[in-house]
């Protein structure tokens, strides 16, 4: 194998902590907590968690493998502690991460109401900054919302990213299946309107998930810039085959966060040329862009490699890719200085 080039510092804005935490760490956190599993040996475990070819074939069925398994396992304060920080650390020694911005909800880890939610988002933070003492990275937490949930639970999460904004929480997220057609319907959209102002006059930046899937079209990243307003959008690569689409994401300058392997796994695109048709289409076309793991043990990945890929393929020239990261740079949450 090839010797990696750790010489480019990297930085991932776009990773969830339920498709991010090694198998191992996962099966130790579960054996310390109690956690009753459905399989007996490690490797069956390292099967059930882990999304492969033969088992994933949508967006929905990845997650699943997240909601049923990771995100469970990861209800506890002990246990997201442990997560947050393992996460940290392996993009680091593996990758060279040095800025990462780590995203989950906070009520996916509280079992429905059972845990305390004040107590994860403190274990969240103390594992974090652990790691950033640790690695010397910078680092901070997204609140994903969900589509599943309702308002008030949503307006809950933004409640709680407001309170610990200046405790390493930067911005919200709006994620979870695209089936609620998030993408088709504007009046959707606008039932988290409020939800996104409040969080942007509290100082919060905001992304949201959108344009993923094959089907949705590109109506959903237009009603959400225009809508939401975001800062940055969560792969957006159904807008490559929309021109409006480009022109908007480029006249509210809002970046993309791309995810190539994710998009291939999940099959939201064809394969490797359809990616080089998306990826090089918003290049011509002065579209932002950064590249992104989204779940590097769900998907058997990490930056190093994510990078590697679009270099290799020759989807990207070095030179780009260095663009790409100044852009993750310039448009990350983690305030410069
Ligand atoms: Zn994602």
């Amino acid at each position: 194998m090839a010797q990696k080039d750790m010489t480019r510092e990297l930085i991932d804005l776009h990773i969830h902590v339920g498709g991010a935490v090694a198998p191992h760490i996962l099966w130790a956190i579960a054996h310390q907590g109690g956690f009753k599993l459905p399989v007996k040996s490690y490797f069956e475990f390292v099967d059930l968690i882990t999304a492969s070819p033969d088992k994933v074939g949508s967006l929905d069925e990845y997650l699943k493998i997240m909601h049923t398994w990771t995100e469970k396992i990861q209800s506890s304060p002990m246990a997201i502690e442990r997560s947050v920080y393992e996460v940290i650390g392996k993009e680091y020694r593996s990758s060279r991460v040095t800025q990462i911005e780590l995203r989950f909800n906070p009520m996916k880890r509280n079992l429905h109401s059972e845990l305390d939610l004040d107590h994860i988002i403190h274990a969240a933070i103390r594992g974090m900054e652990k790691a950033m003492l640790e690695y010397n990275v910078k680092a901070c937490l997204i609140f994903c919302l969900a589509r599943e949930f309702d308002h008030k639970l949503n307006a809950i999460i933004v409640d709680k990213a407001i309170k610990y904004r200046n405790r390493g929480v930067r911005g919200i997220d709006l994620a979870g299946t695209e089936a609620h057609a998030i993408e088709l319907k504007p009046e959707v959209v606008a039932q988290y309107e409020d939800l996104f102002d409040r969080a942007r006059k509290a100082g919060l930046k905001s992304t949201v998930h959108t344009g993923e899937t094959r089907g949705t079209g590109a109506e959903g990243v237009i009603a959400v810039l225009e809508k939401l307003k975001p800062d940055r959008i969560g792969h957006g690569i159904r807008a490559a085959y929309d021109e409006q689409a480009m022109k908007l994401l480029k006249e509210r300058d809002v970046v993309l966060e791309l995810c190539p392997t994710s998009n291939l796994q999940t099959k939201a695109v064809d394969g490797i040329k359809e990616l080089e048709h998306i990826i090089r289409t918003f290049w011509d076309r002065g579209v932002k862009l950064t590249i992104n793991t989204d779940g590097p043990y769900l998907l058997n990945t990490d930056m190093r490699r994510e990078i590697d890929m679009v270099e290799t393929n020759r989807i990207l020239t070095p030179e780009q890719i260095d663009q790409t990261l100044a852009w993750a740079r310039e448009y990350s949450f983690i305030p410069k200085s």
